[in-house]
């Protein structure tokens, strides 16, 4: 396993993690400025943030920091209602895919989606197979367009207390079978991001991430697990603070053969983002050398 505790050349952040500080968006380019000062050399911004920043102005700024995109977020959320919907959203991943390609990022991450509406708390059908079906025929779809451009697709399976509103893919078996299906010759154009969030009490994890293989192994998201979780969409908890065995499942990502970055996620309303950017941040640095 690679030795954290030196240095910090593996760390990738999530701009997520320090977007909202005390009340405030922070732009974008403040936080690759930030990320860039501390010899942070990966992000991985989200969509919106890159459209309020500009596409172009975001990739000058990446390549005069010599920064990479550990991944992109996010592509996805294919089930619709009807027809439309569901051409919008292949429409909708395809600019994902060419604004992932611009930033020459490692991967677009799928938040595949679930049941349509159910976000905003509608949802137009409560048929999760249906949901799983119109996911499966979405990643193909879009896959067909990522090969075309050279654009890995990262598929992210969520914590099944999400399979209603954001991901009807909850394991990484489950994602797994779809990779193996769509891309039966391990080509590197789809595999998955794996979260130690949403997978790290799954009894298989061991078991599928020796199957996933460094050609599926695509991304690595980090956090912690609290106790107690207040929120469960926005009450990750910093790396240490909480009972995922962080560096056991490192040992297993990296037996399987992944080498990439160790991308910080944190969704912390209630104690992250009530803090500074600079203090998060340096948190981050600190905890990947010592429990990532
Ligand atoms: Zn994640």
């Amino acid at each position: 396993m690679r030795d954290f505790s030196q240095d910090h050349r593996w760390l990738s952040i999530n701009t997520a993690t320090v977007r909202k500080q005390q009340g405030a968006e922070v732009p974008l380019a403040r936080i690759i400025d930030q990320c860039a000062q501390r010899g942070i050399r990966a992000i991985s911004p989200w969509r919106d943030q890159v459209a309020t920043a500009g596409l172009d102005a975001t990739a000058r700024q990446l390549r005069a920091h010599g920064m990479a995109l550990s991944g992109y977020c996010r592509g996805g959320f294919y089930p619709a209602a009807d027809a439309a919907g569901l051409r919008a959203a292949l429409d909708d991943n395809r600019r994902a895919i060419d604004e992932a390609k611009t930033l020459d990022a490692a991967c677009l991450v799928l938040v595949v989606g679930a049941l349509p509406g159910a976000l905003d708390g509608t949802p137009h059908y409560t048929d999760l197979a249906r949901a799983r079906g119109e996911v499966f025929d979405g990643i193909a779809a879009s896959l067909d367009y990522a090969r075309q451009v050279g654009m890995p697709l990262a598929i992210e399976p969520l914590h099944p207390m999400q399979a209603a509103d954001r991901a009807c893919i909850n394991t990484l078996e489950q994602a797994l079978d779809i990779c193996d299906v769509l891309d039966a010759q391990k080509t590197g154009a789809l595999g998955v991001a794996l979260d130690v969030y949403h997978v790290w009490w799954d009894p298989k994890l061991a078991q599928q991430i020796a199957r996933a293989g460094r050609e599926r192994l695509l991304a690595y998201h980090v956090c912690d697990w609290r106790l107690p979780t207040r929120d469960l969409l926005s009450d990750r908890g910093m790396m240490g603070d909480g009972v995922i065995e962080l560096k056991k499942i490192r040992q297993w990502v990296e037996a399987a053969g992944f080498a990439g970055y160790a991308e910080v996620e944190i969704f912390s309303a209630l104690d992250w983002w009530q803090r500074t950017g600079e203090e998060t941040l340096d948190t981050c640095i600190a905890r990947h050398r010592t429990v990532v």
